[in-house]
């Protein structure tokens, strides 16, 4: 596959636009690991303990939270010397004690279409990545919740790779927080139109599987919803699960966002195979957690993904299996043309096949959109996060001169 990359910024020109509104993602002013405390991740009620703790008296401690709360995530300023609204010495008081740091952008990527791929490093030298997906009348952010997977989905590029830890609620914001700055998306004062933002819908399809990281993923939407801040709707957050059955009813009652099932097999036999957490939760528990959602989260539809791998899940009697199971549930099904990547062990199905398969689903009265594959030249589409990113760890190593085993 060839590789068409557009621009790759250095780090240092992301973030960096010379706009007062930019937080410093330079690990020398604000390292985002150091001992003061970040405030970036904070619940309302914990940034508030924290001001308290550090000294903000009482009586302001409402008004204190609701400023600096405004400035980070509304105004998308991390200056403490640029919040004009608080007194010179208590602004410099915020200085000694705190930090305003997310994860630093080790590369960008632009693709033809213009989905944006980002590299970001994370606590403890790791790295995962984020992808900015923009469409005709929105954007979108997919963002990732783990360092690696633990699911082992057999046609999962990210699959493959060791799953290394869970991101922190500041690693989950961060992650909006710097793909809002490298795109200049922060309301200029007096003129925060939501519906011309450039970021306005979130998923959580990136890397790992985020109802194994179910608080901090949890928290961290919390504070992206939260209306004086970034404030993006509850229905425009799609988590995307393989279908960890006890959290599904918590995600409708702890978050309210609108789910996403990566479905893509009809019998136990064949998903055994393809998203091994159904050997553990098999399609009758998954089935019967999804019919439960859309009451408990009072939202609409459930979408179910559905990779298309040739032969092997793409039969007209496979779709009309689907339609059975599905029957009952608010539902559209997203048919994902498989993406490959080097040496993955499918193809992806023939456009008649894929067509023919929608038509079946279509026709039970289901919306069967084929998604069209984004950023496939820069390795950013579904489930080929981190191939890249594992390559360049290759590349550095053999730089260095070490003996590095190839992995793909
Ligand atoms: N762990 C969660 C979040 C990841 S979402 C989940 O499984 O839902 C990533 C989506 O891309 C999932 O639907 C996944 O099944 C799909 N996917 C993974 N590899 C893919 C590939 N090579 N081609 C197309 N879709 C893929």
């Amino acid at each position: 596959m060839t590789v068409a990359v557009k621009g790759t910024d250095s780090p240092s020109a992301v973030g960096q636009t010379g706009k007062m509104n930019a937080f410093d993602q330079s690990e020398k002013s604000t390292p985002m690991y150091s001992n003061q405390v970040n405030l970036v991740g904070l619940a309302r009620t914990e940034l508030e303990d924290v001001l308290a703790r550090f000294g903000t008296p009482q009586k302001q401690l409402r008004m204190r939270t609701a400023q600096i709360w405004q400035w980070i995530y509304y105004w998308g300023v991390g200056d403490f010397a640029a919040m004009t609204n608080l007194a010179n010495d208590y602004r410099a008081h915020l200085k000694e004690h705190f930090v305003v740091a997310i994860p630093e952008v080790l590369s960008r990527q632009i693709s033809n279409d213009g989905t944006r791929k980002y590299l970001i490093k994370v606590g403890s030298g790791h790295e995962v990545e984020t992808v900015y997906i923009p469409d005709e009348n929105r954007g979108t952010l997919c963002i990732s919740s783990q360092v690696g997977c633990t699911l082992s989905c057999s046609f999962c590029h990210t699959g493959t790779q060791p799953m290394v830890r869970n991101l922190t609620v500041a690693e989950i914001v961060g992650q909006v927080l710097l793909a809002r700055n490298d795109l200049d998306d922060w309301p200029e004062r007096g003129h925060a139109k939501k519906e011309e933002r450039r970021i306005s819908n979130i998923v959580l399809m990136g890397m790992g599987e985020p109802l194994f990281n179910f608080e901090n993923v949890r928290d961290a939407m919390r504070i992206v919803m939260d209306s004086g801040g970034i404030s993006i709707s509850r229905r425009r957050i799609t988590l995307s699960t393989a279908g960890v059955v006890p959290q599904i009813a918590r995600t409708a009652q702890e978050i309210g966002c609108m789910l996403a099932v990566s479905f893509h097999a009809t019998t136990n036999e064949l998903r055994d195979e393809l998203v091994p957490i159904n050997r553990r939760w098999n399609l009758a528990a998954l089935l019967a957690a999804l019919r439960e959602y859309p009451r408990l989260s009072n939202s609409e539809r459930i979408t179910f993904e559905y990779v298309m791998l040739a032969g092997i899940n793409d039969s007209d009697e496979e779709a009309r299996r689907l339609v059975q199971l599905i029957s009952g549930i608010p539902a559209k099904v997203n048919l994902i043309p498989f993406n490959e990547w080097p040496r993955s062990p499918y193809q992806r199905s023939s456009d008649d096949r894929i067509r023919s398969f929608a038509d079946i689903i279509h026709k039970a009265g289901y919306a069967a959109p084929i998604r069209t594959p984004r950023g496939d030249d820069i390795l950013a589409a579904c489930g080929q996060l981190k191939s890249a990113t594992q390559r360049l760890g290759v590349l550095r190593k053999a730089e260095a001169g070490q003996s590095a085993p190839l992995l793909q």
